[in-house]
């Protein structure tokens, strides 16, 4: 992949909690209570909701495990953006 991930999101609506996700990167997703999938981040609590590379709690998490993580979501409910803002996933 050419362009580096800058940020990531679900979409709460398309998350079935099939915890695919969490298989492939157990650092950065987990489910919350509505078993649906969050983002860890290093400033709690885990969100559904846009996190910055930067702000995720895994830092060292490499672009390939995170898009892999994306790639394996039954319902394509993890959205992964460039660096500029520009979706790259799905
Ligand atoms: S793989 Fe997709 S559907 Fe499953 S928990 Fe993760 S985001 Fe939700």
């Amino acid at each position: 992949m050419k362009r580096k991930i800058g940020k990531l999101m679900i979409d709460r609506n398309l998350c079935i909690g099939a915890a695919s996700c969490i298989a492939v990167a157990p650092s950065t997703f987990e489910l919350d209570p509505e078993n649906k999938a969050v983002l860890r981040r290093k400033q709690p609590p885990p969100s559904s909701d846009p996190t910055e590379r930067k702000d995720l709690e895994d830092e060292t998490i490499d672009d390939e495990t995170l898009l892999l993580a994306a790639k394996s979501c039954p319902t394509q409910a993890i959205i992964v953006y460039d660096e500029e803002g520009n979706q790259i996933y799905p």
